[in-house]
C-alpha cells in the first residue's frame, strides 16, 4: 500500500524530509553567515558568493541572479530534471520509493504526469545491460576483455562502470525484435539509428551518466571497422553534451571533500584515474566543458586541474575552460605529463604517488598561458612589441570583463619575460576586436500589453484565486498575448473547478509544477508585492489592460457605427473602474 493519499501530501512530506541545506551542499560549498548559509551561485556568473540558503524557510535565492525556489525547484535546475525526477532524486535520499508511490496514486486518479525523460532513460539503461552482459558472459567478446585488462581494467572496473560490447554477432536491435519491444524509445535515445540498427555496432561501450547516475547515453570506442576513434551518442531530449562531464556522479563527493577537480580528456582516463584512488576525476565530452558546467565546478571547489592531450585541440580546451574557470574564482593548474603520455597511461605506470606529484607540479593556468603567448618571442628581439600584439591577437576573444583580473596577472609575467609593461599589454589587448565585442549587450523592447500582461502574470502567480476580479463581460475581449499567461488562466480555471477558493497557495503551485514546466520556473521570480495590495492591483492591471484595447479597437472600427457606440460604453466602464478612488491606480 502507498504510504500518502495525494499527489500533494507526497510532495510536502518530500519537501519536509529533504533538508536543503544537506542536499544544496552536494552541489554548492556553502559557508554559514548568520541565519542563512552563503556560497558562489551555479546558475550564473559569480565570483563573490551571492547565493543564500535558508535552512528555516526552506528556500534559496541568490541576489545576483535572482535565481530562486526550495528544494524540489533545485535538483530541477541543477539537473536540468522534471519535476517528478527531482521528487524521484529526493525521495531516494530521504527514503521514499516515488516511482512506486505515484504508481499506487495513479491507480487513484491520473493527473500526475509521465515523465518522457524517464522512458528514454529506462531505454538507455536497457541497452547497457544488454550490452555489458554480451560483454562479460559471450564468448566472442574474451578479446575484447583481454584488451581491457591490458588497458589497466579489471573485472570489477568493468561490472562498476558497466562497460560493455556491441558485438556485430549479437547486435541489439535483434534481441530488441525478438523480445517483441517498440523500437521508437531506443531509436528516440540514440541507441538504434533511424534504419533500426545499433549505433554503437563494433565498439566497447561506456554507458554515460548524468549528474544523478542515471545513464542518458551511450559513448562508444572503435573496435573494429571504421569511423571515428570515440563517438558520444547523439544528443537527444536526455542527453545535452556540454551539460555532462563524465564520472561526475561519482567525483562530485569527493571532489568536494578534497576541494580539488580533476579534468581529463577520455572516457578511460576517468575510469583509470578513479581506479587509482583520483575519484575527482570527470572528462568533458565534447571538446571544452561548457558555462554550465563551468559554474557547476567553480561553486564546488575551489581547484581545478586540466590534464589534457597536448595536441591543437587539447590546448584549446585547456585555455577555454581555463579562461571560464579562472574567471569565476577556481584557481585553475595545467598538468603536462611527460613524453605525451595519457593520464591513464601514466597513472597505471607510476601510481597513485606519481600522479599527484605531477599534479602538484601543475603549471599555474596564468604562467601556462603566457608561455603560450611569448612563444620564442625573447627579450632583446628588436620588434618584440609586434610579435607579442600578433600573438596576443589570438586570444582577443577571451580578453572579457570577467577576465580582467587574470590577464593583469598573465601580463605580469610577460612582463617578466620580456620587459614590456603589463598595463600596457593588457590595455592593448583590450582595444582588439574581442575585447570590445563583448561588453555591448542586448536590449528587451517589449509593447504595452507585454508588460502589463507580465504583471497580471505574476500577480496571479502569487494569488491565483484573483482570477475571479476578471469580469465575466470582459473575459471574452481579455485574449492575453502572452501565451504563458493564457495557459496559466486556463490551469486556474481548471485548478478551482476541484478545488475550495481557499486552498493554501503551496497546492496550487504543486499543481502548476505538475502540469506546466515552462510556468512553474516562474513561481518564484514574482517581485514582492505587499499581499493586501495584490487584489488591487490585479484589478488596476486588468482594467488598464482594457482600456488599452478598447482604444486599439475603436480605431478600427471609425466607419462602424454600431461596433463603435459598444466599445465606447466598454471602455468607459474600464476607465471608471481603473479610475475609482477606492482603487487607486494611478497611485501605483
Ligand atoms: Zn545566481
Amino acid at each position: 500500500m502507498g504510504k500518502f493519499q495525494s499527489f500533494e501530501e507526497l510532495v510536502s512530506y518530500i519537501k519536509e524530509h529533504a533538508d536543503i541545506i544537506d542536499v544544496i551542499s552536494d552541489y554548492v560549498e556553502l559557508k554559514r553567515v548568520g541565519a542563512q548559509w552563503m556560497g558562489k551561485c551555479p546558475f550564473h556568473p559569480d565570483k563573490n558568493p551571492s547565493f543564500s540558503v535558508s535552512g528555516e524557510k526552506g528556500l534559496y535565492h541568490c541576489f545576483g541572479c535572482g535565481a530562486s525556489g526550495d528544494v524540489i525547484k533545485f535538483i530541477e535546475d541543477i539537473e536540468g530534471v522534471s519535476f517528478i525526477e527531482a521528487l524521484e532524486i529526493l525521495g531516494e535520499k530521504v527514503g521514499i520509493d516515488v516511482e512506486s508511490e505515484l504508481r499506487e496514486l495513479r491507480g487513484k486518479k491520473d493527473n500526475i504526469p509521465t515523465s518522457p525523460a524517464k522512458t528514454l532513460k529506462k531505454a538507455v539503461a536497457y541497452a547497457a545491460e544488454y550490452y555489458h552482459r554480451i560483454l562479460i558472459s559471450e564468448s566472442a567478446s574474451k578479446v575484447v576483455l583481454q584488451y581491457l585488462y591490458e588497458r589497466g581494467l579489471e573485472n570489477t572496473d568493468i561490472v562498476e562502470w558497466k562497460l560493455g560490447f556491441a558485438s556485430p554477432t549479437k547486435p541489439f536491435y535483434q534481441f530488441i525484435k525478438e523480445k517483441r519491444l517498440s523500437m521508437k524509445p531506443f531509436i528516440e535515445a540514440g541507441i538504434l539509428k533511424k534504419d533500426g540498427t545499433d549505433t554503437m555496432r563494433n565498439r566497447i561501450i561506456i554507458p554515460i551518466a548524468d549528474g544523478t547516475g542515471k545513464f542518458v547515453s551511450l559513448g562508444g570506442r572503435l573496435w573494429k571497422g571504421e569511423g571515428p576513434k570515440y563517438l558520444n551518442g547523439p544528443e537527444t531530449p536526455i542527453f545535452k553534451k556540454g551539460n555532462i562531464l563524465f564520472g561526475m556522479h561519482r567525483a562530485r563527493k569527493s571532489g568536494k571533500e578534497k576541494g580539488r577537480m580533476i579534468f581529463v580528456e577520455g572516457y578511460f582516463d576517468v575510469i583509470l584515474m578513479h581506479k587509482y584512488g583520483f575519484t575527482e576525476t570527470v572528462a568533458p565530452l565534447g571538446t571544452a566543458v561548457s558555462d554550465r558546467a563551468s559554474r557547476e565546478i567553480a561553486s564546488l571547489v575551489k581547484k581545478a586541474y586540466l590534464i589534457f592531450d597536448p595536441d591543437a585541440a587539447g590546448v584549446k580546451a585547456t585555455i577555454s575552460t581555463g579562461f571560464k574557470l579562472s574567471s569565476l574564482g577556481t584557481a585553475v593548474y595545467v598538468v603536462n605529463l611527460p613524453g605525451g603520455m595519457d593520464p591513464d597511461e601514466y597513472v597505471v605506470e607510476y601510481g597513485e604517488d606519481g600522479m599527484e606529484r605531477m599534479l602538484i607540479g601543475g603549471t599555474p593556468f596564468a604562467e601556462y598561458v603566457s608561455t603560450l603567448i611569448i612563444g620564442n618571442i625573447e627579450i632583446h628581439d628588436t620588434g618584440k612589441v609586434i610579435k607579442l600584439m600578433r600573438n596576443l591577437e589570438n586570444f582577443s576573444a577571451f580578453a572579457t570583463d570577467g577576465n580582467r583580473e587574470i590577464w593583469n596577472t598573465i601580463a605580469t609575467f610577460i612582463e617578466k619575460q620580456l620587459s614590456i609593461p603589463a598595463p600596457e599589454i593588457v590595455s592593448r589587448l583590450y582595444r582588439m576586436k574581442g575585447g570590445q565585442r563583448i561588453s555591448s549587450h542586448k536590449v528587451n523592447v517589449s509593447g504595452p500589453y507585454d508588460i502589463l500582461e507580465k504583471g497580471i502574470y505574476e500577480l496571479l502567480l502569487i494569488e491565483p484565486i484573483n482570477y475571479i476580479y476578471l469580469p465575466s463581460e470582459f473575459v471574452e475581449d481579455f485574449k492575453p498575448h502572452m501565451d504563458k499567461l493564457a495557459r496559466l488562466l486556463g490551469l486556474i480555471t481548471e485548478f478551482y473547478e476541484n478545488h475550495p477558493e481557499d486552498e493554501p497557495l503551496e497546492k496550487f503551485h504543486i499543481f502548476i509544477r505538475s502540469r506546466d514546466e515552462e510556468i512553474a520556473r516562474d513561481i518564484y521570480t514574482g517581485r514582492d508585492i505587499p499581499t493586501q495590495d495584490i487584489s488591487k492591483r490585479f484589478i488596476c492591471l486588468v482594467s488598464r489592460w482594457l482600456m488599452l484595447k478598447y482604444r486599439d479597437l475603436l480605431q478600427q472600427s471609425r466607419n462602424n457605427p454600431e461596433t463603435f457606440q459598444e466599445l465606447m460604453e466598454r471602455k468607459k466602464i474600464a476607465e471608471t473602474i481603473y479610475t475609482h478612488k477606492d482603487l487607486g491606480c494611478s497611485r501605483m
